[in-house]
């Protein structure tokens, strides 16, 4: 693939970029070990002061990065800004909180180790390598590299091909707010690419957000190198209504649930789980939301669903619900692709999905949303967990042991009652099953690339 901006609402390239040389790439991975040394020295309070710094940099290139996001790929501009600041707001938090989560502890009673005294304490590791997707340039990258440059690694960032600005602009980020050179560099090199540098000695460990088979070819390179990974990767999550939810809060949230960032976000809802006592009034709502969003120019004010951000992204997505409708299934409201330029497809919504149909196992990366009928919790578990996916999920009850039951019975990283998954600084966030492996955010997302010491003293 390409490393270009190509505008995805009217599929121009705007910018081309050439990849990196490998001696261009032995450069950035040595001047991230050089960094590297600079950070795993200095103090948690001057890494916190050149991380607000940075962050307050981001806040301030608001409505420039906002609107580079838009070109890149696709998502609105009330959205992008929405990135933005939820970007700068979690370096804030582990700016905050980057110490405390990385205290180690006494071991009690040392005596029945014969010593006088034993603790545990988290030390830095290196530069660690993070593989990036593009549905959210900005935000999916500062998660990472928060709590990585927080705890005194560097990172080295592979940026999808599609959104090289992101890549760049995210190169100097750090740099801008106090960071010694080279702590955070971007590599503008394709996928064939990464696995060089996922084996050079140097590199330590690696991050990938993205496919499920792109996330298997890291591991399993990562493995043979015997270097830590963490993964998040794809999803197809649930959505269950059940018959003493408030039907107006689920449809609303199910509207925004399946169609936030154009549809194109991991823990955006798929796969909606309907009562039976509910279901028809359900479909018939959610349908006529859907089908009254306004799709068009992100950069509009009033846009609600923007383009998808590839043309290969919308083919996946058109070949998905033709094969349901071939087989059966129903499209409610969408289900067609509009004239015109840019890679545009409209809020669908399908019922009638059968285990034969590649809908109903896969993960629509659009705003596809399936609808299925169940007679009660027992089933609407079964549904739910009959993917390889588990990735984030949500409930709709007001009866507490229904809740319960679900949450017990949910095979998924999260659970989100009376509500749409988002992920939050505060939060850990992650999956289950074919969905990857660690976590991110929160206390556990900091502690994923770091080495534990044991000290026993005699
Ligand atoms: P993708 O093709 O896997 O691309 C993601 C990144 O991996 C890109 O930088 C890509 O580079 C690179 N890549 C692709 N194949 C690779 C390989 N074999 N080895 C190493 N790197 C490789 O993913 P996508 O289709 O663009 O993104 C959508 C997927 O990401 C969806 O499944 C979505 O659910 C998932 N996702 C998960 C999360 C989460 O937190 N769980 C968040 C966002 C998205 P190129 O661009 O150069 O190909």
């Amino acid at each position: 693939m390409a490393i270009a901006t190509i505008n995805p609402a009217t599929g121009v390239t705007e910018r081309e970029f050439e990849a990196h040389t490998e001696e261009e790439v032995d450069t950035c991975i040595g001047e991230a070990v050089a960094a590297f040394e600079a950070l795993r020295t200095s103090t948690f309070a001057e890494r916190a002061a050149w991380m607000h710094k940075a962050a307050d940099l981001l806040d301030a290139d608001v409505e420039e990065a906002a609107l580079m996001l838009t070109t890149e790929m696709g998502k609105t501009l009330a959205q992008a800004r929405a990135e933005v600041h939820k970007s700068a707001k979690t370096m804030r938090f582990y700016a905050d909180n980057a110490e405390a989560f990385l205290q180690g502890r006494t071991i009690e009673e040392p005596s029945r180790m014969n010593a006088s005294g034993a603790y545990t304490r988290y030390e830095a590791i290196g530069p660690v390598l993070a593989v990036m997707p593009w549905n959210y340039p900005i935000w999916q990258v500062i998660r990472f590299a928060a709590p990585a440059l927080m705890a005194g690694n560097t990172g080295l960032l592979k940026h999808a091909s599609n959104v090289p600005q992101a890549a760049l602009y995210l190169d100097t980020l750090f740099e801008r707010g106090g960071f010694p050179t080279g702590s955070f560099r971007a590599l503008l090199i394709p996928a064939a690419r990464v696995e060089r540098v996922v084996r050079d000695p140097r590199v330590v460990a690696a991050t990938l957000t993205g496919s499920e088979p792109a996330g298997r070819s890291l591991a399993s390179i990562a493995g043979s190198e015997v270097k830590h990974v963490v993964l998040e990767l794809g999803g197809s999550d649930p959505f269950i209504v059940l018959p003493s939810a408030d039907l107006e809060a689920a449809v609303a949230t199910a509207v925004t649930s399946r169609t936030t960032n154009n549809g194109q976000a991991c823990i955006n809802a798929k796969r909606f789980i309907v009562h039976e006592q509910v279901h028809d009034q359900f479909v018939a709502r959610f349908t006529e939301a859907m089908a009254a969003l306004r799709v068009g120019d992100p950069t509009a004010e009033t846009t609600d669903v923007g383009p998808l951000a590839t043309s290969s992204g919308r083919d996946d997505l058109v070949e998905l619900v033709d094969d349901a409708v071939a087989k059966g299934a129903t499209a409610t409201t969408g289900g067609t692709v509009p004239s015109g330029d840019g890679w545009f497809y409209p809020p669908t919504v399908i019922t009638g999905v059968t285990p034969s149909m590649r809908l109903y196992a896969e993960e629509a990366f659009g705003p596809v949303a399936t609808v299925f009928k169940v007679s009660g919790v027992e089933e609407a578990l079964a549904v739910a967990n009959d993917t390889t996916f588990g990735l984030s999920s949500a409930v709709w009850t007001n009866d507490s042991a229904e809740e319960e039951a679900v949450i017990d019975g949910l095979v998924a990283g999260a659970v989100f009652v009376n509500g749409m998954s988002i992920s939050y600084p505060e939060l850990p966030f992650g999956g289950t099953k074919d969905s990857g492996i660690g976590r991110e955010l929160s206390v556990e997302g900091i502690r994923e690339f770091v080495s534990l010491k044991s000290v026993w003293r005699a």
